[in-house]
């Protein structure tokens, strides 16, 4: 019989290139897909990150200054009305009160003094709710210092003496640096000495109609609502800011415990905290990542992008403006995964569920590429056989036939081909009517094919004639077959619907070691030794006389041909 892997063979590469071609386009469209909108929304994400945190520097650097020009102003305002005796040595009380509403007026302003060229001083500060002031006068060689406590609304509470008192404010920084530039300047941040609070302090000279310094004014600002501002800003959800100075001092941090730290040598005095000091891994990192402070240019930002707890962070660096008196730093910085995160996240499902289609397509599109194909394999195999006896026809078997006939040809072994016809078979029709002889022909090819080995190869070659391929036979071995495959039909009557029909088979064979693959010659070969039998009285075997024993080939006989 056929093996049925012969016929697989063939139907297997049109199943196979179907699936497989489906789920490649697949995944091949998905992946595309998924790559290119990956590479675009991360741009767009990246960029829109930046944005923000540029956002937040210009606001940040833009709040800051709003807090800190008040004080510049009431320095000047001060000047202004030095210079036309509004606010002389000789009134300090007028001072008192006009250094009270500017304290009123701008609630950052920790106190506002003046200090004379003669050593007299004037000075208002915040004092537990309400305000205290300090008068130093001169007057010649003879000073008195004052104390007085008001309430809120500059009400006298209560005043004392302080003969102690040795305040001297010509010794003072602040004094010196403005007498030595005759210009407004600003300090470095520091820590208030009475307040405990960081400040910066901005002092301005006051001349008098000679040109001569009659004293200089003082204001000092509280920064701590810059620390609050930083620490209420929103940058994606674990971003942060921060702004420094070029010595590497902390002016503001959102969390303010952090901010100051004791002087190393006194116990009360106190000091901002170095940047490399604090104790958070995303700041430290970044800092160390930007550098050398000194190389950021006044103008223009700086992206730096750095790992710090095992995960990427960006931050931008932004100097405050060369307009400014200070030559300040502020860093924004925030982890990368709070603006990439989510999208990733979203990539990675969309990728999960690209596979899970692509198994579920892989699954439909087996059964669906044998759907498709099954017509076409059915097709195929009418092709291929023969309608009334289901064996292979004349064509296919021809194919089969050259193709194991090959394979002889190339491993040197014999083959054997035998040619069986039904005895008047004629009669049958005539007598019992053509149905039955199809019947009895439908039984003849069960028979043959149950005699047959695996591997043999029968096929039906015409109206009641039989081809059989033998790979690997011998002459002797082929006779045997053809012998049985005679004995087979002739031993008992085939059963029909009608009636037990008797009927026989000649054989003619041929069994030779081929040297080339030539079919139509064997076939011819086995079709002249069936003509023999039938020549012999019917029922019979013949075999031709192009037949080779086993061993024969052995001889030299490899170039023989035949036919
Ligand atoms: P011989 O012993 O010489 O072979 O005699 P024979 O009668 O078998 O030879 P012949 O070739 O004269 O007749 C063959 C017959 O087989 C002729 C035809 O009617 C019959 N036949 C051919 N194909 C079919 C078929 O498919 N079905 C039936 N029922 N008969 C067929
Ligand atoms: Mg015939
Ligand atoms: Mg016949």
């Amino acid at each position: 019989m056929l093996p049925r892997s012969e016929s697989n063979k063939i139907k297997e590469p049109v199943r196979y290139l179907l699936t497989v071609g489906l789920i490649a386009l697949q995944v091949v469209t998905v992946a595309a897909i998924l790559i290119a909108s990956r590479a675009s929304t991360e741009k767009v994400l990246l960029d829109h990150m930046k944005q923000i945190m540029t956002s937040v520097v210009t606001e940040s650097i833009d709040r800051t200054e709003e807090f800190l020009a008040p004080a510049e102003k009431a320095a000047h305002l001060t000047r202004n009305l030095a210079k036309h005796d509004v606010v002389s040595a000789g009134d300090t009380g007028a001072m008192e009160l006009y250094f009270f509403e500017q304290l009123r007026v701008n609630p950052q302003f920790a106190g506002i003094y003046f200090g004379f060229s003669n050593g007299a001083f004037v000075y208002v500060k915040h004092d537990n709710g309400g305000y205290l002031s300090k008068l130093i006068s001169i007057d010649g060689d003879k000073r008195m210092t004052e104390f007085i406590r008001r309430d809120a609304s500059f009400k006298v509470l209560s005043r004392w003496l302080d003969p102690d008192d040795t305040y001297d404010p010509r010794s003072r920084p602040w004094f010196r640096r403005v007498r030595l530039t005759r210009k407004l300047i600003w300090t470095d941040p520091y820590v208030f000495y009475t307040s405990r609070l960081p400040g910066v302090t901005t002092a301005a000279p006051v001349f008098g109609k000679s040109g001569k310094i009659t004293g200089v004014i003082g204001v000092d600002i509280e920064i701590t609502d810059i620390s609050r501002f930083l620490g209420g800003l929103r940058i994606g959800k674990n971003g942060s800011a921060f702004i420094f100075d070029r010595e590497g001092n902390l002016v503001a941090f959102p969390d303010m415990d952090k901010l100051i730290k004791p002087a190393t040598s006194g116990a009360r005095e106190l000091r901002l905290a170095r940047v490399s000091e604090i104790e958070d891994p995303v700041v430290r990192a970044a800092y160390e990542k930007l550098g050398d402070i000194k190389t950021i240019s006044r103008e223009q930002f700086s992206f730096v992008s750095f790992q710090a707890g095992g995960a990427k962070h960006n931050a931008i660096f932004a100097p405050f403006g060369a307009a400014n008196h200070w030559s300040w730093i502020i860093a924004v910085h925030a982890p990368e995964d709070d603006f990439l995160g989510p999208i990733r996240r979203n990539q990675r499902r969309n990728l999960l569920l690209a596979i899970a289609v692509g198994i579920a397509a892989c699954i439909l599109a087996i059964p669906l590429s044998f759907s498709v194909t099954r017509p076409l394999r059915a097709l195929h195999e009418r092709a291929n056989r023969d309608e009334l006896t289901g064996l292979p026809n004349r064509r296919y078997l021809l194919e089969i036939a050259s193709k194991k006939i090959a394979g002889a040809v190339r491993n040197r072994s014999p083959v054997a081909v035998a040619m069986l016809d039904l005895d008047n078979f004629k009669l049958v029709n005539d007598t019992c009517g053509h149905g039955t002889g199809d019947e009895v022909l439908r039984g003849v090819a069960e028979r043959l094919s149950g005699a047959l080995r695996e591997g043999d190869i029968i096929g039906r070659y015409g109206g009641e004639e039989f081809a059989i391929i033998l790979p690997d036979t011998g002459l002797s071995m082929a006779r045997e077959i053809a012998e049985r495959l005679r004995a087979s039909i002739a031993a008992s009557p085939l059963e029909t619907s009608l009636r037990p029909v008797g009927i026989t088979a000649s054989i003619g064979i041929v069994s030779l070691v081929p040297v080339h693959t030539d079919v139509p010659a064997l076939l011819d070969a086995a079709d002249k030794a069936l003509l023999q039998a039938k020549r012999a009285g019917r029922n019979c075997v013949r075999v031709s006389d192009i037949s080779e024993e086993p061993g024969a080939v052995q001889g030299g006989n490899e170039h023989r041909h035949y036919g």
